[in-house]
């Protein structure tokens, strides 16, 4: 698939197919989104939120989530804020995530099929709390809610900065706040 897509991508710059997309590095809306690797959202979310290229940040992870205060999407939130010049926050979750109700127990044996070794599983689970770090959210509203607050919360975030919650839906790219 990758050599399909190096092939793709010559075809791609030689017909200066990038032209509609020239920007700068600076979001035109003041906007970052904060949302899920989803698929079905590549380029729905965008699409259902009229950004263009160059409008917003957008990060991404599985669930759109915060789990920690030092975590990547606070890292890339802060750049967007001090960096980029962001003033508001969309941490937009979705119907029917897979990160929902995921759990390390389903992933243990893919793991241990795949070659991790049954120590290096036992070394995790008892000294990094795997099973804590790999388990859903199972509620998607209260995560909305939770991700929002961390941000909201988090030391390093300046007071004025605007930060709302949504769920899109995965099909229509309807969204709902969540208060
Ligand atoms: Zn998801």
């Amino acid at each position: 698939m990758i050599d399909q897509i190096l092939t793709y991508n010559k075809q791609f710059v030689a017909s200066k197919a990038y032209q509609p997309y020239v920007t700068d590095k600076y979001p035109e809306k003041k906007l970052a989104v904060l949302t899920c690797m989803d698929t079905r959202l590549t380029e729905l979310l965008p699409k259902a939120l009229g950004l263009r290229n160059g409008d917003a940040k957008i990060i991404k992870n599985a669930g759109g989530l915060v789990l920690s205060e030092k975590d990547s999407a606070i890292r890339s939130l802060l750049v967007a804020i001090y960096e980029l010049g962001v003033k508001e926050v969309m941490v937009v979750h979705h119907s029917t995530c897979g990160a929902c109700h995921m759990s390390y127990e389903a992933f243990k044996p893919h793991m241990l099929e795949r070659g991790i070794s049954a120590e290096t599983l036992a070394d995790w689970e008892s000294s990094k709390d795997v099973a804590a770090w790999l388990e859903g959210f199972h509620d998607t509203e209260a995560s909305v809610r939770k991700t929002v607050a961390a941000i909201v919360n988090h030391p390093l975030v300046p007071k004025d900065l605007v930060v709302r919650g949504f769920i899109i839906d995965s099909v229509t790219g309807a969204l709902t706040e969540i208060r």
